[in-house]
């Protein structure tokens, strides 16, 4: 099984030109010490997808989408659907990042749908909760964590064999060069893992959490040292191949061979 995961989130960056740079620089990736036991995705623009893939097929790396719509299909102009992203063979889908909730007003509603529109067509969703400076500073950020978990998951059983993923992702933390102590990460982690044994009981061990905002090579180690975090998000360090395989080779050091 992997013990860590490595996401990139694009945002809206990276022309093809520099997609092609990117997986140039990255191409030993899968030559890092434990490369193996590391789940390595990279999630585009939707046009991108396609081109990423190409250029990754060497590297071991995963192509994701950023998005998809809650939607199956018809008349959403713009829109992506999962049946979409399936059949351009897209296995991971990041949904209820903070800058969707925040400029395209998505709830925990809509997540939900996206959610179910995801596992319809088995892609992996990447889901992201998480508090803002003003939830944190007023002491409100168990509450809101779960309200966003229980918005999501309450109602829905969990299938054997699904792979899902959470991030937690504290807002102030999110391209602020801010990032959450190890401590406060893990104490949000802790809390996570713990709404989900309510909900799913013993099973909900395995569903990997990951911790994004302000990740970088300089301080992954510290942060994947936590006993629930399994992973980062991580948005601008990714946009830098020598950085994306620093990552990479940092939670790679981290594991231990039996
Ligand atoms: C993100 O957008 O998911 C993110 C964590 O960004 P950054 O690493 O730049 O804070």
């Amino acid at each position: 099984m992997n013990r860590y995961i490595i996401a990139g989130n694009w945002k809206m960056n990276m022309k093809k030109v520099e997609i092609r740079d990117f997986f140039d620089k990255v191409s030993g990736v899968s030559n890092i010490e434990n490369s193996s036991f590391i789940t390595k995705i990279v999630c585009p623009v939707f046009p991108m997808i396609p081109y990423a893939m190409e250029m990754s097929e060497n590297t071991s790396i995963i192509i994701g989408s950023q998005n998809v719509s809650e939607h199956e299909k018809g008349a959403f102009t713009g829109e992506v659907s999962a049946s979409i992203l399936n059949s351009i063979e897209v296995t991971y889908c990041i949904i209820g990042h903070s800058e969707r909730r925040q400029y395209f007003k998505e709830t925990d509603a809509a997540v939900k749908q996206k959610w179910l529109q995801l596992r319809a067509e088995k892609i992996n969703p990447i889901i992201c909760v998480g508090e803002t400076l003003s939830e944190r500073e007023s002491g409100k950020t168990f509450n809101v964590i779960k309200k966003q978990i229980e918005g999501i998951f309450k109602g829905v059983d969990i299938e054997a064999g699904e792979d899902l993923m959470i991030a937690y992702e504290p807002v102030w933390a999110i391209g602020t060069g801010k990032t959450a102590t190890p401590e406060i990460a893990q104490e949000v982690h802790a809390y996570i893992r713990k709404l989900l044994t309510n909900i799913y009981g013993e099973c909900s061990k395995n569903i990997p959490l990951l911790y994004g905002g302000s990740v970088k090579s300089s301080n992954v180690k510290d942060l994947l040292s936590q006993a629930d975090i399994n992973g980062a998000l991580v948005g601008g360090a990714s946009l830098d191949p020598n950085e994306y395989a620093s990552l990479v080779k940092y939670a790679g050091e981290l594991i231990v061979n039996d």
